[in-house]
């Protein structure tokens, strides 16, 4: 009896779910943090995780005025809503729905992000990303794309994969790219008992966090709902299924970057001292 290794692939299954917890930030934006907690403080390469979801003005309004990143990447992706950017280097744009910024803060960069809006529904999410120690001083950077740009494919079952970066099963491949952590980041919204197969480099942490309905996860099927993010265990490929219902999930993935991260509010860097030294440049405008 012979057995072919190479078709032989291990599947991933939930490890772990999480629902966050509400938090605060900016001007007081009601946001639910789901990487970057107590019970998940970070998922290497991803640092953090805000969901926004609301109508009520109050609860966005405020914005993220004027504040400083350094030493790692911001992912905005919008749903639904309006938010502005603007930038110290002059860079200023708007990222509408299925739109995704993907920026690189590296040394510096002090930005506000305000939702171009006074009414309505703003939902979306902010994804941090961390960078290795040799790209933490790079130049600033941006990969900024609006929905058209972002790659679809339409399964035969109905249900439809937006790709942000990475590349589908069946050859489709995203804007966005970062060559030493590859990511995967898809927006996949699941026809009703849809299912949907995606290769992930063994090694390489995943999630999926279900924006409606509900899914289920791996050869064991197990459920996660909406709202929650599910750590997916090793493995070379992942089967998700719509629960009875059609459903909605990112499904996001990289290669961890095994480094050590020391976090001060907006600067994430590898010591202490390089924390420290952010707050130091930021204060005397060496940004
Ligand atoms: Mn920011």
């Amino acid at each position: 009896m012979t057995t072919n290794k190479q078709d032989h692939k291990t599947p991933r299954e939930l490890l772990h779910n999480t629902a966050g917890m509400p938090a605060s930030d900016g001007d007081g934006v009601k946001m639910t943090r789901i990487i970057g907690t107590n019970q998940l403080n970070m998922l290497d390469p991803f640092l953090l995780l805000d969901a926004f979801e609301s109508d009520q003005p109050q609860d966005y309004i405020g914005g993220f005025p004027d504040h400083p990143h350094r030493g790692f990447e911001t992912v905005t992706y919008m749903l639904a809503g309006r938010m502005r950017h603007k930038d110290s280097m002059g860079n200023e744009g708007v990222i509408a729905a299925h739109g995704v910024q993907w920026m690189t803060a590296g040394k510096g960069i002090v930005h506000s992000e305000m939702p171009e809006q006074e009414s309505g529904l703003l939902k979306g999410f902010q994804l941090w990303v961390n960078l290795p120690a040799k790209d933490k001083m790079c130049q600033p950077a941006y990969q900024e794309f609006i929905a058209q740009d972002i790659a679809m494919e339409v399964q035969q079952d109905g249900s439809e994969v937006r790709v942000v970066a990475g590349t589908t099963d069946s050859g489709t491949s995203g804007p966005v790219e970062r060559e030493d952590i590859k990511p995967i980041f898809m927006d996949v919204t699941l026809a009703a008992n849809g299912e949907f197969t995606q290769q992930i480099k063994a090694g390489d942490n995943a999630f999926i966090y279900v924006i409606e309905g509900r899914v289920l996860v791996g050869d064991q099927a197990s459920s996660l709902p909406a709202k929650q993010l599910g750590i997916l265990s090793d493995g070379d490929q992942v089967t998700i299924t719509a629960a009875s219902h059609s459903a909605r999930f990112l499904l996001v993935a990289a290669t961890p970057i095994n480094e050590s991260v020391a976090r001060g509010g907006p600067f994430v860097m590898n010591t202490k001292e390089q924390v420290l030294q952010a707050f130091d440049d930021f204060k005397h405008n060496r940004f």
